[in-house]
C-alpha cells in the first residue's frame, strides 16, 4: 500500500466490507457526513469507550463520570459563547460551486510551505549524512528561511483577521496567495461569510409556544452546568475531574473526510477542576498522561505529535492538539485546553447561581480553573483502523490483508473453528464458545476451508483463532493461532481462558504505571 490515498480508500472499503462502518441510510444514497457503525464497528467503538472510561474514571479516584442530556436549556449556549461565536468562515467557489472553509484553505497553503521546507531539509540530510546539523541548516539556508518566514506571516495574518472578524482580509489573503479550488484550479471566489455550526431544533408541540433549542455542539457544557451537583453529591475536593462520553452535533461546512469530520459524532471529554494558579501544572500533567494513553495502544509512537496552538481561544491560556498521522496526513485527534474559569464564570453570570468551591485548606471560596481533555471517539476509531490495516506479503509469496487491532480493542477476541463439520468437532467447538462467552466476545465459524477462515478472521481483526480437530476429542487440546505472527501453539482447552486474559486484558495494555 504505497500511496497514502490508496490506503485511505482501502480503509473505507474495508470498513464497509467487514461490517465496521456504513454510510447512514445508505439505501437512500446516504446522508452527507453521517455514518452508521456495523456489527464490528459497534464493538470496536464500545471497546474504545471502555478503554477511555476505565483509564480516566476507574483508575482515578478523583474523577467521576456523568451522562448529561443532549438537549440543554438554550441559555447554556449563550453563556458558553456558542450562539455568538461558534462560527466557521466559509467561502464558495463561483465556478465549481464547491464550498470551503476559508481558514482551512489558508492553513493548507501554509502547510505546503512547511512541506517544501521539510523537503529541503531532507535533501540536505541526505547530502551531508552524519555531519548534518539540522538546526544550523534551518537557521542559515535562505530557501528554508523564506518558506518558514512566509508560513509564519501567512498564519499570523490569518489569526489576526479572524480574531478581528475582518473577513474581507481573509478573502484578500486568499486572493493575494492565489489560492485556487484544489480540484478545478478556479480562483473565482465569493466573499467570506460566517456560518454558525449549531443545529437548531424545537421543543414543544405547537409552533407558537415552541422553544428554540440546539443539539449540543460539545459535551463539555453538560459537565459545567452540573459542576455543583456532582461536586456536592460526590463530595469531591479540588483537584477533581468529571468525565463524559456522548454525542455532539456540528453542521460542518465541509465534510469530505469519512468519519474524520462528521455532522453527528461522539466525544470523550474530561474537565479537570483545579485551584486558580495551578492550571498550567495540571495542563502539562494531562498533556503527558493523554499522550501515554495513546501510546499504550501500540499503534506506533511516530504516529503522534503535539501541535501547540498559535491562536488561543479568548478563554484559553494554553492549548495543544494531539495529532495523529492519518492516511491524509497529521490532523487533530484530541484537544487539551486550559480553559481558565471562563465557562463556570459565564454560567454563574447567566444563571445567577454560584458555581464555586470552598477550599478548606485555603479557607477560601473560588471559581475553579479547568483543564479539558477532549477526544473525538470517531477520530480515534479512524486512527485505530487506519494504523491497523496492513497488507502483508507472506513467505510463500501470497498476500494477506490483516487488521492488526490492539487485542484489547478488537471486536471479537477469538474465533472458535472446528476443523471439519462432523465427527463431534462442531459440538466441542460450541462447548468452548459456551464456556468462553461469559468473559470474552468469541465467535463460532465453520464455513469454508480452515485457511480461508483464518484469512477472514485476520481481515476482520480477530487476534486469536482456536481450532478444534480430532486430537482435541482425545486429549482436550486445541490449536491457538495468533493473528499477527501466525504462530500456532497446541494448548489444553482448560488454559484458553487465561491465554485470552493475557492477550486482551485492560490492565496489561494500559500498564500498571498509568
Ligand atoms: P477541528 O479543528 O478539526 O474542527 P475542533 O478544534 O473544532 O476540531 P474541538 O472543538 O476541540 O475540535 O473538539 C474536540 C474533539 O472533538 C476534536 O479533537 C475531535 O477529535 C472531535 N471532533 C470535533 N469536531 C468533529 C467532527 N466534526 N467530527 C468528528 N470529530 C470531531
Amino acid at each position: 500500500m504505497a500511496k497514502q490515498e490508496d490506503l485511505f480508500k482501502k480503509v473505507i472499503s474495508h470498513a464497509k466490507e467487514y461490517g465496521y462502518i456504513f454510510a447512514s441510510s445508505e439505501i437512500y444514497d446516504g446522508l452527507s457526513a453521517v455514518y452508521d457503525y456495523g456489527q464490528n464497528g459497534a464493538e470496536l467503538k464500545k471497546n474504545i469507550k471502555d478503554y477511555w472510561w476505565k483509564s480516566m474514571v476507574h483508575l482515578h479516584q478523583n474523577i467521576v463520570g456523568l451522562d448529561a442530556a443532549i438537549l440543554m436549556h438554550p441559555t447554556t449556549w449563550k453563556a458558553s459563547g456558542h450562539v455568538d461565536a461558534f462560527n466557521d468562515p466559509l467561502i464558495d467557489n463561483k465556478d465549481s460551486k464547491r464550498r470551503f472553509r476559508a481558514d482551512v484553505l489558508v492553513e493548507e497553503y501554509a502547510e505546503k510551505l512547511n512541506q517544501k521546507a521539510e523537503k529541503e531539509i531532507a535533501k540536505a540530510r541526505k547530502r551531508f549524512g552524519d555531519s548534518f546539523d539540522q538546526e544550523q541548516f534551518v537557521n542559515t539556508n535562505p530557501r528554508v528561511q523564506r518558506y518558514l518566514e512566509e508560513r509564519t506571516q501567512v498564519l499570523e495574518r490569518l489569526a489576526k483577521s479572524l480574531t478581528e472578524e475582518n473577513l474581507q482580509d481573509v478573502k484578500a489573503l486568499i486572493e493575494e496567495l492565489e489560492i485556487a479550488d484544489p480540484e478545478t484550479g478556479s480562483k473565482n471566489w465569493t466573499e467570506v461569510r460566517q456560518f454558525n455550526l449549531m443545529f437548531g431544533t424545537k421543543l414543544g408541540a405547537s409552533s407558537d409556544s415552541a422553544t428554540d433549542l440546539y443539539l449540543r455542539p460539545e459535551t463539555a457544557q453538560g459537565i459545567f452546568v452540573n459542576f455543583s451537583n456532582v461536586q456536592k453529591s460526590a463530595r469531591m475536593k479540588i483537584p477533581f475531574g468529571i468525565a463524559q462520553i456522548g454525542k455532539a452535533f456540528r453542521n460542518e461546512i465541509v465534510a469530505r473526510q469519512f468519519i474524520f469530520r462528521m455532522r453527528e459524532f461522539e466525544q470523550m471529554e474530561m474537565q479537570f477542576f483545579v485551584r486558580p494558579g495551578d492550571e498550567l501544572r495540571w495542563y502539562e500533567h494531562w498533556k503527558e498522561k493523554r499522550m501515554a494513553w495513546h501510546k499504550s495502544l501500540g499503534l506506533g509512537d511516530e504516529n503522534y505529535r503535539f501541535h501547540d496552538h498559535e491562536k488561543l481561544a479568548h478563554y484559553a491560556n494554553a492549548a495543544t492538539d494531539i495529532e495523529f498521522d492519518y492516511p491524509f496526513g497529521f490532523k487533530e485527534l484530541e484537544g487539551i485546553h486550559s480553559r481558565t474559569d471562563f465557562d463556570l464564570k459565564a454560567h454563574e453570570e447567566f444563571s445567577h447561581k454560584k458555581l464555586r468551591f470552598y477550599d478548606p485548606e485555603l479557607k477560601e471560596n473560588y471559581v475553579p480553573y479547568v483543564i479539558e481533555t477532549s477526544i473525538g471517539l470517531d477520530r480515534m476509531f479512524l486512527a485505530v483502523l487506519s494504523a491497523a490495516l496492513k497488507e502483508e506479503e507472506l513467505e510463500d509469496g501470497s498476500q494477506r490483508t490483516v487488521l492488526k487491532l490492539p487485542a484489547v480493542l478488537a471486536p471479537v477476541k477469538a474465533a472458535v473453528l472446528p476443523l471439519v463439520k462432523k465427527d463431534g468437532l462442531p459440538e466441542l467447538a460450541q462447548d468452548i464458545v459456551n464456556d468462553l462467552k461469559w468473559d470474552f466476545h468469541v465467535q463460532y465459524d465453520d464455513k469454508d476451508a480452515i485457511g480461508r477462515r483464518y484469512r477472514r478472521q485476520d481481515a476482520a481483526g480477530t487476534p486469536l483463532c482456536i481450532t478444534v480437530d480430532h486430537e482435541s476429542l482425545e486429549d482436550q487440546t486445541v490449536t491457538v493461532r495468533y493473528r499477527d505472527s501466525m504462530e500456532q501453539k497446541r494448548v489444553p482447552i482448560a488454559e484458553l481462558s487465561s491465554i485470552l486474559t493475557e492477550e486482551t486484558s485492560f490492565r496489561k495494555w494500559i500498564g500498571e504505571e498509568f
